[in-house]
Parts: structure tokens; sequence; C-alpha cells
């Protein structure tokens, strides 16, 4: 889609596009939105009561034919929505046509011969955000909540498109705001040396207004991972049996099982959803010291993995490991923040009896993990509990979740040059600033938490996040 800028005349036509998925379906919906959206839909629909859609109330459905004098294209139903009552804030008609891709592109095309324009993508959102029906960041949660696929994910964009933070961040940018303009205000009276702004209440409130942003920050990494799945890295020597259970665990043979050792060289990902969270296992090459090209690389790839792994599955057996080397992986892999569970796995085969094997292993990387599971990756052995831990980890995710939660890489970088521009205000205030200087920064700010809501925007910025979303929506 380009993200060609609409002229102002444009962000007025009256735009035309599917609004159901491509494709045969029970029915299919065109969508019209403009000034000229009933006036159109009466010259290429008759209702069966016969009143003209421009006659009938808001929000009402109509039986009736589509099509020109000579040819009928379908028996449908026109839903009307009038005025400024409608999704994009501008007269909608929408029609629920039947779902033939055929009958669906007679439709539009019959809409253009008719005065309307195919709409970009997004373009109906962005008529909702242009006509004041939803904040930026409440468009963009509209976005989300189409792509969302798993319930953490539908949480947190249903959240956002009903308010999330929107009113929180123009309260605080209104307050910051009403202080800019007193310090502004000193410059006209430089010659004075009156001051308008109290220094001490600013200070305050900038205080305030910097631990409200530093915690939405904070929130981002949660957000994040209920938005986008939780990445689990699954590592272990080779032949532990990583990708065993990452098959077990999908119940299909997507990973190469092997008995040779190394055969798992590239990289695999999976999802599946436990309690509501997407958990996206990645399968790794075995961690060991090799000589071998390529699997050096799929080493680094899985060192690599455990970084930016949320939380990691290491595995390991009795027949091949010592409790040292368990230990000194762990002291030398274990990145903060991040979770570790540690398997014990092919619990099936016969060992030397060794019962302090798991404990002298707990004992010794008690700062990083008390996880440690029993299992058989081929058996499937204890892999319930293993999902159990799993299913809870998620439903303590998901307690955290609430409608101050960020999870959009956009707000978040906003939301830290905010932050940055901020701490240079402090630092001004500090050393006793002039206004003038002052308001650079508080404008910085300003701007970039203005940025989120859309309470500033510009064609660039616009276009960037609505090329993002479908045609129709
Ligand atoms: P990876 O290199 O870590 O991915 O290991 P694989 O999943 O390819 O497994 C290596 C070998 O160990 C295969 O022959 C598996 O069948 C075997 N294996 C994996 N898990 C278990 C288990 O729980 N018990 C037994 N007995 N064998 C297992």
């Amino acid at each position: 889609m380009s993200t060609d800028l609409l002229t102002s005349s444009e962000k007025y036509d009256t735009i035309v596009a599917l609004a159901t998925a491509a494709g045969v379906g029970a029915i299919g919906v065109v969508r019209l939105s403009g000034v000229d959206a009933i006036s159109l839909s009466d010259r290429i629909f008759k209702s069966y009561k016969g009143i003209p859609l421009a006659d009938v109330p808001s929000h009402t459905v109509h039986l009736g034919r589509l099509g020109t004098q000579e040819s009928l294209i379908d028996e449908c139903l026109a839903t009307v929505f009038k005025g400024k009552q409608s999704y994009t804030g501008e007269p909608v008609v929408e029609f629920s046509c039947h779902g033939s891709p055929y009958i669906l592109r007679e439709v539009i095309k019959l809409c253009l011969a008719n005065g309307a324009r195919l709409a970009q993508a997004g373009e109906f959102t962005q008529r909702a955000f242009l006509n004041g029906k939803l904040a930026l960041n409440q468009a963009e949660a509209v976005a989300d909540l189409i792509a969302s696929d798993s319930q953490a994910a539908h949480q947190v964009a249903i959240q956002q498109m009903r308010g999330g933070f929107t009113s929180e961040i123009e309260t605080l940018r209104q307050e910051l705001l009403n202080f800019t303009s007193l310090i502004e205000l000193e410059l006209d009276f430089s010659e004075e040396d009156v001051e308008f702004a109290d220094r001490s209440a600013f200070e305050t409130l900038l205080k305030t207004v910097k631990e409200r942003i530093k915690f939405l920050l904070q929130s981002f990494s949660v957000g994040n991972v209920l938005k986008n799945g939780l990445p689990v890295a699954i590592v272990g020597k080779p032949n532990a049996g990583k990708s065993t259970l990452l098959n077990a665990l999908l119940n299909e043979e997507r990973a190469i099982v092997s008995a040779i050792a190394g055969t798992t060289r590239d990289t695999i990902e999976e999802t599946i959803h436990i309690g509501g969270i997407a958990f996206r296992f990645i399968d790794t090459a075995g961690i060991r010291d090799t000589e071998d090209q390529i699997e050096a690389i799929g080493v680094q790839k899985a060192k690599e993995k455990i970084a930016k792994a949320a939380m990691v599955f290491y595995l390991f057996d009795e027949q091949e490991s010592t409790p040292e080397e368990i230990i000194h992986f762990v002291e030398e892999n274990y990145q903060k923040d991040s979770h570790w569970v540690l398997l014990h796995n092919k619990v099936d085969l016969p060992t030397e009896a060794n019962s302090l094997f798991d404990e002298s292993i707990l004992q010794a990387v008690a700062p990083y993990t008390q996880t440690l599971l029993k299992i058989s990756a081929k058996e499937g052995t204890h892999l319930a509990a293993l999902k159990d831990f799993l299913s809870s980890y998620a439903q303590k995710l998901q307690h955290t979740a609430d409608a101050t939660m960020i999870s959009n890489i956009r707000h978040y970088e906003a939301l830290k040059n905010a932050l940055e521009a901020l701490e240079k205000v402090g630092e001004g205030l500090a050393l006793h600033l002039s206004g003038d200087l002052l308001s650079i920064d508080l404008r910085e700010a300003l701007y970039h938490l203005g940025s989120i809501t859309g309470a500033v925007s510009n064609d660039e910025v616009l276009g960037n996040i609505f090329s993002k979303f479908c045609i129709g929506k």
C-alpha cells in the first residue's frame, strides 16, 4: 500500500473497500464512508420498503436490490450510519452481500463508477482519528485487536482501544502545558523580572510526571509479552532431548529428532497457547564447545537466543551431565529478569542412584532459579506438570495487565524521548536556567507526549501508522 499523503480534499472523498476477508464467505461486507456515502448508495440500492436511505434513521438495516436499472447484482442488506454517529465520524453505508468474490468485486466497481474511490489501507480508521472519534493510540489498538491471536494480546488491545492510558497522558500533558504557558508568559515580561510559574510547584509536578512515565516505560516489558508472546529458549547439550521436548509440546513432528549429536543446527520457532499467553518456543542447537564451523554458529545462535528469551528451558540428563557442569552453565548464561526452568530429562532411563543430583544443583543455583522438573520428553512423563507451571506463570502475568500498560514500541519510544526532555528541564531548573531555555525542553516533552495520542501529529507519522492496517479497516 502506498503511504502517499492524502490531500485535504481527498480526506473527505467518499471511499469504498471490502471490509471482510477476501475469498468466498457466507457474507461479504462492502463499506462506504464519506459525505456522499448515502446519496451514492441511493443511486445503486433500492430498499424493498421504497424509502431512500437518505430518509431512514441512523443505525438501521434495510433489505433491497443492489445494482443498476439493467442488471441486478445482489439482494442484500444496507446498514446506515448517519452524521457523525459512525465508526469513521462521517456518513457510512455497509452493504452485507452474498459472499461471492464476483458479487463483491461488482459492488465495489459500481461504487467506483458512482463517484467513490478505493480506500487506502487503514483509511477508515484514519478518518475516525481525524474526525476525533479515536485518539491515535486507540486507533493503533484497533489494528492490534484485529491482529490479536491470544487471550492476552486481545486483552491488552481491547483495553487500549477503550481508552487505555489516553486520558492519563492527556492530563499529564495538559498540566505540563499550563506550566509551559506560564513560563513563556514570563518571557513577555522579561524586563520586569517576574515569575508567574511557581518553581517549587513546578518541580513537584515534574517529579510526578517523570514517575508516571517511568512506570509506563516499565510496563512495556510485560505489555510486549502479552501482545507478542513470551519467547522461550530451549537449550542444553546436543542430545539432551530439546527437539523431542518441543515436539512433545507441539504434538507434532516439526523439529528434526535424531540420535546423532548436533543435528538441530537451525533455530526453529513454534508458538503454543497456554493459559491465554502465546509461548514462543525457540529450539536451539546444543550448547557445547565445538570445532565444527556450522555448529559453532549454532552455538552462538543459542547464546543469542538466551539473551533474547524471557524464559529459558535448560535440559539435561543424568547420564551425560554432572551437577558441576549444569551449575556452571546456569552461572555463566543467566541473565537478570529471565526465568529459568531446569528440566531433568530422560527420567525413564535407569541411572546410578544419585539422590543428591537435583538437590545439589538446586542449592547452587538458588540465586537464579528454584524451578526444576523431572521429565521424560520421549515418554511424555510429567509434561503436564510443565504445562501447569507455564499456565500459572501465564496467569500471574495476566494479573499484572491493566489499562495503564503500554505494548506499542512507538509509544515506548515517545515516552522515552519525553522523559529525556523532562530530565533536561529538571537539570535546567536546578541550574536556575532562564524560562526561554526551559521552554525549549518542555516543548520537546510536550511534543513527544502529544505524539502518542495524536494531539500532535504529522502526515508522515500517520501514513506510517495507517499503512500497516488492512484495506477496509
Ligand atoms: P537435542 O539434540 O537436544 O535436540 O536432542 P533430541 O531431541 O534430538 O534427542 C536426542 C535423543 O535422545 C533422541 O534419540 C531422543 O529420542 C532421545 N530422547 C529425548 N528425550 C528422551 C527421554 O526423555 N528419554 C529417552 N530415553 N530418550 C530421550
